[in-house]
């Protein structure tokens, strides 16, 4: 086990689609436990593959009940569903079905201390392998929902930022350059 580092935008790798997994090998199932543990260490609930630099069509999710990290006006974010507390492997998801709508204050491990909201589907049907290349799916509602349209995006080198609205989006890049270059000027 060993805990990877995770890539901060605006790293090229995460707006740089990933590609398929096709060989299902003990180095695989290493990297995925790897991400797990990163994912744990670092608490987040979803890591992308991109995020820690490799550009595979991989992501981990697990959701702690007890913690309502995001807010929303929808009490059904805030119930026990049975996606809870899950340890979840996805290769290469892909999402077959989309409905409703929802509105909630992400994060992301790759953006610190950058949270707000972003519109995306309420509820999506997602087919994919697990970690021995065996095919599963789920109907995904809540904060599962959103975190695995989160994580796809990243599959697809989508940034959260770029599903906010144009000003919003520039706000916060302008904000993290400035972070950027007050670090650099910092330095000798
Ligand atoms: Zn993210």
């Amino acid at each position: 086990m060993a805990q990877l580092n995770i890539v901060t935008w605006p790293a090229k790798v995460l707006e740089t689609k990933a590609e398929p997994v096709e060989t299902f090998d003990n180095q695989l199932k290493q990297f995925i436990e790897d991400m797990h543990e990163t994912m744990q260490a670092n608490s987040g609930i979803g890591l992308a593959a991109n995020q820690v630099g490799v550009l595979k069509r991989i992501t981990t999710i697990e959701i702690p009940y007890a913690e309502n990290r995001y807010e929303s006006d929808d009490d059904e974010l805030d119930a026990k569903q049975w996606w809870h507390n899950k340890r979840f492997t996805f290769v290469n998801p892909i999402i077959t079905k989309k409905e409703g709508k929802i509105s909630a204050q992400e994060g992301c491990l790759s953006f610190p201390e950058i949270f707000d909201f972003v519109d995306r589907a309420a509820e999506v049907w997602v087919t994919a392998k697990d970690e021995n290349g065996k095919e599963f799916e789920v109907h995904a509602t809540g904060l599962l929902s959103i975190c695995l349209q989160h994580e796809i995006d990243h599959l697809d080198g989508v940034v959260f930022i770029t599903r906010m609205s144009r000003m919003k989006a520039m706000r916060i890049r302008k904000k993290i350059m400035r972070r950027g270059s007050l670090v650099t000027e910092g330095e000798p």
